[in-house]
């Protein structure tokens, strides 16, 4: 697929500048790439040194044995190893570098920057007691079979002993937590017990170890329960009377918007633009509200206030869906007909040797349905990427009837686009083309999040779903749910925004059910920014797009578009707009 011969461009050919400076240009080009490609090795090593846990989540797992304890010492560090960074990138000159390692550069400055401002300004150290839970990395060990069962136990173990010192660390770092995550904190932690009271019991009766090894392991598992147990005690009754908003304030929001989401707009012109698109769908809607009254409500009145009048055909259409026992089938008999409309209207090359593997869900997955993509961590190269499919054997009616309406006939086809293809399945292909450690570490979530929305506008913008009514009414009700998600993050962090406010934009502006609108109030509590990235980074290559298309006109090639810009990785939008541009300035002049 890299073989394919692209320029985005007015497709003058690269000639230019004399022959034996191009030339020089390109070794001395080169030269730097190998000298920042060992850079970018080494770095990675010593990250992996300080953050030994994100090490082994990401299938690295020289350090499984380490559990770092939170303290100052660990703290100063952290800031060592992000100064000492970023003294080194210094040393290279960006313009000097390839593509692949000017994004891989800025990336890594970034996430130096982001780490010392997280410590010395944003502090969740001190008022977020659920960054402490040690379960989850711990169930990995269990769960994994990147090893035999008797060397990740022994890690395990070793880990383990740490898990007092490691709780001892966070309370002497917390002060005035808020109210959310302490709640959090109790829950989590207390919910992870299992790992170590049942779960490593009996993986360690399936053991041959000696009787006295496991004595000692089940001793510091003990511990490590107390540990647990004493910290969920003291969160429960700590004494806090001045305890901390969740809402991050401006200050800290828009820094943090700027390092997680790496965008080229501001969070203000953001918000801005996501309060304009929200009027936008809701004309869009409560036109073709009117225009498919009579088809389906043709006896019943039609509200004068437009929001019901969109919500009463909402609720009408989603009645057209599947059956539960057929969902799973429905949702994977979709996928070779996506790829054909792909391929008839030649909106992107599809790999043919990389088809999608649609799996049923595996058992630790149960529960959810729907879809997702599990694709291998970096350091997992043969492994495979599979499209989980959830089933709803099992599900009482009532709530299998209210899920099957939400994933109604039309938006089920656009959760396709969205999680496999040309979504975020797509964009993967293209990622593993160009690969880089680096992007698949800092990976920017509005970039990879931002596709997939992307890619929903595109498919029926080129005429897929016949251009129903139906589905472009439900698709703009399935694309009010990111755009709102900017509007409640940014409102609630930044604004002020009551709950009870937050319930109304998000049931009657944006047409959600009341279960999904408490969850979503729950995680706006105890997240911050992450709800802007899937806006954000469609907003941003939309507007990129129509800006290329006005600037190329008859040149416009979508496909092209579409190959050039997932052949950057999963690059933070603003980069690879920068270097799509400039490539097209030096090819025209
Ligand atoms: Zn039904
Ligand atoms: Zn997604």
């Amino acid at each position: 697929m890299k073989k394919i011969a692209f320029s985005i461009c007015l497709c003058v050919a690269l000639v230019s500048c004399g022959g034996d400076k191009q030339n020089a240009d390109t070794k001395n080009t080169q030269n730097k790439d190998a000298q920042f490609d060992q850079y970018k090795k080494n770095f990675v090593e010593e990250l992996w040194k300080v953050y030994p846990g994100w090490a082994s989540s990401q299938g690295y797992h020289k350090y499984d044995s380490v559990l770092v304890v939170p303290d100052e010492a660990s703290r100063a560090k952290e800031m060592a190893f992000a100064k000492a960074n970023l003294d080194s990138l210094k040393s290279y000159d960006l313009s000097s570098l390839s593509d692949n390692n000017k994004t891989d550069y800025r990336m890594i400055g970034n996430q130096l920057n982001s780490i010392s401002w997280s410590i010395t300004d944003l502090k969740s150290f001190e008022w977020n007691p659920s960054e402490y839970n040690v379960s989850g990395a711990f169930a990995e060990m269990l769960n994994g079979d990147y090893d035999a069962a008797d060397v990740r136990l022994r890690n395990f173990y070793l880990k383990m002993a740490n898990i007092p010192a490691f709780y001892e660390a966070a309370k002497k770092n917390i002060k005035n937590p808020t109210v959310e995550h302490t709640q959090l904190a109790i829950d989590q932690n207390l919910g992870g017990i299992s790992v170590f009271e049942t779960d490593f019991q009996e993986a360690l009766n399936k053991t041959k170890f000696g009787e006295h090894e496991k004595q000692a392991m089940e001793a510091t598992a003990k511990q490590a329960v107390d540990a647990i147990k004493g910290y969920a005690e003291w969160l429960k009754k700590l004494d806090n009377k001045t305890p901390r908003s969740f809402r991050l304030g401006k200050e800290l929001y828009a820094k943090k918007f700027e390092y997680d989401i790496q965008s080229g707009y501001t969070v203000d012109e953001i918000y801005q633009k996501a309060l304009k698109h929200k009027n936008y769908l809701h004309q869009k809607m409560y036109g073709l509200t009117e225009k498919l009254w009579h088809k389906y409500l043709s006896g019943t009145h039609i509200p004068d206030d437009s929001l019901k009048a969109i919500r009463m055909m909402i609720d009408k259409i989603s009645e057209k869906h599947v059956q539960a026992d057929s969902f799973q089938a429905a949702i994977t008999q979709q996928i070779p007909v996506l790829i054909d409309f792909i391929k008839k209207k030649d909106l992107i090359y599809i790999d043919p040797s990389k088809p999608l593997v649609v799996r049923k869900e595996p058992d630790y997955m149960a529960g959810v349905a729907g879809a997702s993509i599990s694709a291998p961590g970096p350091y997992d190269k043969g492994g495979k990427t599979f499209y989980n499919v959830g089933s709803l054997s099992g599900w009482d009616k009532a709530k299998a009837e209210s899920y099957l309406r939400e994933y109604n006939y039309y938006i089920l086809q656009i959760l396709n686009i969205h999680e496999a293809i040309p979504g975020h399945y797509t964009q993967l292909v293209y990622s593993n083309q160009s690969p880089s450690l680096i992007k698949s570490l800092f990976g920017n979530n509005a970039m990879i999040e931002g596709w997939a929305v992307y890619t929903e506008r595109m498919m029926l913008e080129s005429g897929y779903g016949d251009n129903a009514d139906e589905m472009w009414l439900m698709y703009y009700k399935w694309n009010l749910r990111s755009t709102c998600n900017t509007i409640l993050d940014y409102s609630v962090h930044t604004k002020d925004m009551s709950k009870e406010d937050a319930m109304h934009l998000l049931v009657d502006e944006a047409f959600q059910q009341k279960t999904e609108a408490e969850n979503k109030w729950r995680r706006v509590s105890v997240t911050q920014v992450q709800l802007c990235c899937y806006y954000t980074g469609y907003t941003e290559i939309y507007d990129f797009r129509e800006e290329l298309k006005k600037q190329m006109g008859d040149k416009f090639d979508l496909k092209k578009f579409h190959e050039k810009f997932l052949s950057y990785g999963s690059a933070p939008v603003k980069y690879i707009k920068e270097l799509m541009l400039s490539e097209m300035n030096t090819s025209t002049n």
